[in-house]
């Protein structure tokens, strides 16, 4: 996320030097109990970089660096790689020279994989099913209508945001189209305001509860956030079972969530027991068992279905807590592998929610995932997540040839306006729920609140459907094939991107218009559902060069 100061840190090209520097100077194990001291230095250097690099204002710098600093120390101290090896994991193969990323494989069981079997379509007629999808909410409890939309911090429209100067208008009253999250009151309006989109059978809810404000976040903010939009969203959804996942903004420092076998106060127990808590009357005990050890669990929504909620932090580049070990943290994938075999052996379809998607995770975790994927091909019909705030989706391919369609992700857009952007919510349609329903996505539909509309003087705040994806894109249907054609289609046809372009955007795009290499970018990321894989976007640069295909990589937006 482009607020944190540190994951920004990491990013930039000095980067290497600083870990090499902070590593030469770091306490051996034999001298674990100067860590005191060697919090204080490492914060005193990332502070300094940090205001030298001009990457926020001092005070946020000071006060992120004072959230970090404990917590990074304490998995330097733990880790086993060079500084070569953190940077390479962090950063890719162009800083480190160890390949952590093919280190290691999920084993699947010897149950040789069914013949692919693409749904049916249903019979005309048959029951559908809708899910209401709610993701990123970022409520900022300090919103405040007036304040200054362009303040110099990364988080604005907020009490210490200070006064517009006069030439510019202050904060609008239900959002801004900036880098501003939303009052509480615009998350009552968009729960009050659902009637006309529902009625709905379950929610999906892929996290990301509190604002941006990560360089000023305790525990208690971040459980605050949790209790307050629970109740809300229980209050207005009333007895509709809601199914949540685990973002990378629960945790304080954002980012940061320590694999089980962390314990005592550095764990994520005090996150998860709470979420427990919250989410106690949603989740059977077996689910919210495993919650409480790993921010993951399964359930059975309805008979036939299966849902499965993955705790993607532990697929994250900006966990810093996977330094000391990246592999298959918490046991989730195996974990998954497991559930899918249970769910083949049964004949069940399955539903995976989750926050962040796939193609943005740690290369070894990815491309295991899409391993999984492809294995359990015609078991998993539906794959959903957040945290990149646009509207997209990832297509999934079969692993010998990436040409055939198997899988697509979707990834649905923000709640939060942060950034530039409407605020908004989704609705998927399912073949379900009947005997023998094959729990496809059927279509979806996109809703959003216009802000320009909503904030005029006495405008009665008025959510309302944006669009529905296969008539607005000409889809046949909405399986992974039309997806896979949509993207080619569009990469010929400026008209068809710019829909699609408005649309991402929840149909507030800036006002620089994308040429020719933000739509390839753009394409790109929509068929990478595998991080670190130029091989995916080969065809859509026909005659071009290696270099120009990497190029293409997709890199992440808003989150
Ligand atoms: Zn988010
Ligand atoms: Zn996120």
């Amino acid at each position: 996320m482009p607020g944190t100061v540190l994951a920004t840190l990491y990013r930039s090209s000095q980067v290497c030097e600083v870990f090499s520097l902070q590593y030469l100077h770091l306490p051996n194990e034999e001298h674990l109990g100067e860590k005191e001291s060697s919090v204080e230095w490492v914060g005193s250097i990332a502070t300094k970089l940090c205001k030298l690099l001009k990457i926020a204002p001092p005070a946020v710098c000071q006060s992120t660096v004072q959230l970090f600093e404990d917590d990074v120390v304490e998995v330097w101290t733990r880790s086993v790689l060079s500084p070569s090896e953190a940077c390479g994991l962090l950063l890719g193969s162009t800083c480190g020279h160890w390949d952590v990323f093919s280190s290691w494989n999920i084993s699947l069981p010897a149950v040789p994989k069914p013949a692919p079997q693409p749904p049916k379509p249903p019979a005309p007629g048959a029951p559908v099913s809708r899910i209401l999808f709610l993701t990123d909410l970022h409520w900022d409890h300090d919103y405040l209508e007036g304040t200054d939309p362009d303040c110099e911090n990364p988080l604005c429209c907020r009490q210490d945001s200070g006064l517009p100067p006069a030439s510019r208008p202050g904060a609008g009253y239900w959002g801004e189209y900036s880098k501003c999250d939303l009052p509480l009151r615009t998350l009552e309006s968009l729960l009050s305001g659902l009637g006309p989109a529902g009625p709905f059978d379950m929610v999906y809810w892929t996290g990301d509860i509190p604002a941006h404000n990560i360089w000023h976040q305790s525990r208690q903010d971040q459980l605050r956030a949790l209790t307050t939009v629970t109740a809300l969203v229980k209050k207005f959804l009333g007895p509709v079972p809601v199914y949540p996942a685990v973002g990378n903004h629960e945790s304080t420092p954002v980012n940061g969530f320590p694999p089980p076998f962390i314990e005592g106060n550095h764990s994520s127990s005090w996150l998860y027991e709470a979420m427990a808590k919250a989410w106690e009357s949603w989740l059977p005990p077996e689910a919210l068992h495993t919650l409480r050890i790993g921010g993951f669990y399964a359930l059975s929504p309805r008979p036939g279905l299966r849902l499965i909620s993955l705790n993607m932090n532990f697929c994250s580049r900006e966990n810093f807590w996977l330094l000391i070990n990246s592999t298959d943290p918490a046991g989730q994938l195996q974990w998954l592998v497991g559930e899918l075999q249970a769910a083949e052996d049964r004949g069940d379809k399955v539903h995976i929610i989750g926050h962040i998607p796939p193609g943005h995770c740690l290369k070894s975790w990815s491309w295991n995932y899409y391993r999984i994927v492809a294995r359990y091909e015609n078991t998993l019909a539906g794959q959903f997540f957040g945290h990149t705030h646009v509207d997209e989706f990832e297509v999934f391919y079969d692993e010998e040839t990436l040409s055939r369609p198997l899988s697509v992700a979707f990834l649905a857009p923000s709640a939060t306006t942060y950034i530039g952007l409407n605020p908004g919510y989704r609705v998927y349609q399912i073949d379900g729920n009947y005997p023998g329903s094959s729990h496809v996505v059927l279509d979806h539909e996109t809703y959003i609140l216009n802000l320009t509309q909503a904030n005029e003087p006495g405008a009665i705040p008025h959510w309302q459907r944006l669009y529905r994806a296969r008539e607005t894109y000409g889809l046949p249907n909405a399986l992974p094939a039309a997806w896979h054609d949509l993207v080619y289609r569009m990469r010929g046809d400026t008209q068809l991107f710019q829909t699609f372009w408005f649309l991402y955007h929840k149909g507030h795009p800036p006002s620089e218009p994308c040429g020719m290499p933000c739509r390839l970018t753009t394409l790109c990321a929509q068929l990478s559902a595998r991080s670190d894989s130029p091989a995916l976007c080969r065809h859509l640069v026909p005659d071009g060069s290696l270099p120009d295909v990497q190029s293409l990589q997709p890199r992440p937006s808003f989150c």
